[in-house]
């Protein structure tokens, strides 16, 4: 029985294997890896909660006065005050009737999707959405209708061939590998039209876009016309956990019918308290979402000027395209050595052909580190040989390659 070792040896020689790189100590703007300090611009710590005082103290507090563990689903072993307490205040801060939280946002996902879309309907499904999403429409045991990325003629035409059994669309709102935006008021336009849901997961908008960190949605003044916002805890807000905001049917349809929190222990109250906490501070000290966006400009600005080039994204996720995986890798490992920690991105967490750097920043981390990250990956690049124009290329490029190369298999 030697598939696994074989199937193993064969991800080492098309560059695909992973391993998880050991951390000392708390994630910040810059953590001991490997047990050498570097600037972490992979994370998704938008805000530097993860490690924030108040947040720390929440949790530690919320353990001493009601312990470690939720013991059971919420639906078995009831709903304690500190969960009640964050869906309330979630939905007031996004405006939504009801809000529902799931032990993560790859539970909210697939969740939701494989409640609200079963047998006989159709999903509507941007081609580079979240696996989580993708993962969500296969267990529903709908049919799903891949659309091109961000192509809403595609959508369309999908929608008229469903004949009425289009049932939900669904999109990340940024798009967490290349830090684009979804079109989002032309989706609900064309929802509208075929009288289809539309769901949004706001994973990479919470906490770093829209007024107060209220997201794209909100941004877009859409929150009536979007049936189903996710959102996630474990990234700008530095805990762990899901929530879905949504109106008062969805949400007692969801209670009744969504697996992962039928089946699944409720999230425990600590990371719980820890969220309501980062919620409070956001709304606090707003001021935070606008030096993570400056941030995100001074490092595209700095970038550019070494020579590199980010498709199409408009937020703070800067996708460096590279193409290849163990170019890719070389390129991480490059900038590894001068401090700077930008993850190698690889399939199938994008298409084939368009591995990445996917670069993010911190609210916490100075202008300065930013500068420096720059010249350090200008450096790196130089020494991979990876010649700047060769990095140069949009994402619509690797698609159509990666789309190619898939055609031709
Ligand atoms: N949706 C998107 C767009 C994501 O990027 C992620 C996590 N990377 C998730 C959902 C899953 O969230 P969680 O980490 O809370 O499971």
């Amino acid at each position: 029985m030697n598939d696994i070792q074989d199937r193993l040896e064969e991800l080492k020689d098309l560059g695909l294997y992973r391993r998880m790189r050991p951390v000392s100590g708390p994630q910040g703007a810059t953590v001991l890896l490997d047990g050498k300090p570097v600037l972490v611009l992979c994370s998704n710590n938008y805000l530097g909660f993860a490690n924030h005082p108040r947040l720390r103290r929440a949790a530690a507090d919320a353990a001493m006065r009601c312990g470690t563990g939720a013991g059971a689903s919420r639906l078995v072993s009831g709903n304690m005050t500190v969960h009640r307490r964050l869906e309330e205040a979630l939905g007031e801060f996004f405006g939504y009737q009801k809000s529902l939280l799931f032990g993560s946002g790859y539970h909210a996902n697939i969740g939701v999707i494989s409640t609200l879309a079963g047998k006989g309907d159709v999903i509507f499904s941007d081609e580079l959405n979240h696996a989580s999403i993708i993962d969500g429409c296969r267990l529903s045991g709908a049919e799903t209708f891949v659309y091109r990325h961000r192509d809403m003629e595609h959508l369309d035409w999908g929608l008229e061939q469903a004949e009425g059994r289009g049932s939900l669309i669904v999109t990340d709102g940024i798009f967490s590998m290349d830090g684009d935006l979804a079109p989002i008021d032309e989706i609900v336009e064309i929802a509208e039209g075929y009288d289809a849901r539309v769901m949004v997961d706001e994973a990479h908008a919470v906490g770093t876009f829209g007024p107060g960190g209220r997201g794209l949605v909100t941004e877009l003044g859409l929150i009536e016309r979007v049936d189903v916002l996710v959102g996630t805890l474990g990234k700008a807000l530095g805990s762990y956990g899901a929530f879905v905001c949504c109106d008062r049917d969805i949400y007692r349809y969801l209670v009744n019918t969504s697996r992962p929190l039928i089946f699944s222990t409720a999230p425990p109250p600590p990371s719980i308290a820890a969220a309501h906490e980062a919620l409070k501070l956001l709304q606090e000290k707003p001021e935070r979402v606008v030096r993570l966006q400056q941030n995100a400009v001074t490092l595209r600005q700095e970038l550019a000027s070494e020579g590199f080039d980010f498709g199409e994204s408009e937020s703070h996720i800067l996708p460096l395209l590279v193409g290849e995986a163990s170019k890719t890798m070389g390129l991480c490992e490059a900038a590894l050595e001068r401090g700077v920690f930008a993850q190698g991105i690889r399939p199938p967490t994008v298409p084939e052909g368009s591995c990445r750097l996917r670069m993010t920043v911190s609210a916490s981390m100075t202008k300065r580190e930013l500068i420096q990250a720059a010249r350090s990956l200008g450096a790196a690049a130089e020494e991979v040989g990876l010649f700047k124009p060769a990095i140069v290329r949009s994402i619509e490029d690797h698609v159509e390659e990666a789309q190619e190369l898939r055609e031709a298999a």
